[in-house]
């Protein structure tokens, strides 16, 4: 069974993620979509709130599972017994960072771990959970950027239960 791990901050799950989510369903068997902490962000949902959200919004894939996970990318994916990273890369910006990240988890993982990249789906270039939060904190349209009830928590986390 080709098994993969998408690993990530997920704050809030964007539909630039999801599409991701869903093209790498259809290339293996089984992904793990894993909610990093990410030591150098901090984060407006909570762990278990992310992986909560991820769930409602995946509930129709029968081949992603969510899961959490605080360490190494090589940890977990030793643990699972998994060989394939998958990330998105949106823009050349994106490019060198995952570069880094990539050839590192290759090397710590004594050659055992690959990252696979899907590019970004056109319409989903420009997204990011940071700019869809600056948006919402300014009372802006995310309708286009993440699915109904993802909204309703930024909204709410930001402006209370009236909007
Ligand atoms: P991290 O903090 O690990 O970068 P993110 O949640 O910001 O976590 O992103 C997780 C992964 O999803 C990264 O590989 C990132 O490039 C990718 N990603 C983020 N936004 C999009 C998008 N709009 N389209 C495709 N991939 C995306």
């Amino acid at each position: 069974m080709k098994s993969a791990i998408y690993p990530g901050s997920f704050d809030p799950v964007t539909y630039g993620h999801l599409d991701v989510i869903k093209r790498s369903a259809n290339i293996f068997d089984e992904l793990t979509v894993c909610v990093s902490y990410n030591v150098m962000k901090s984060s407006l949902f909570s762990v278990e709130e992310r992986v909560k959200m991820l769930k409602e919004a995946t509930k129709d894939l029968p081949n992603v599972k969510v899961d959490s996970f605080s360490g190494l990318t090589i940890d977990y994916a030793k643990e699972k017994n998994v060989h394939v990273i998958v990330r998105g890369l949106r823009a050349i910006t994106d490019f060198e960072y995952e570069l880094q990240i990539a050839q590192t988890n290759h090397k710590l993982s004594g050659g055992e771990l690959d990252t696979m990249f899907l590019t970004t789906a056109l319409e989903y270039a420009y997204l990011s959970s940071s700019s869809v939060k600056e948006i919402a904190y300014f009372n802006g349209d995310i309708s286009p950027c993440v699915p109904d009830f993802v909204a309703k928590e930024i909204y709410n986390k930001y402006h209370g239960n009236n909007k």
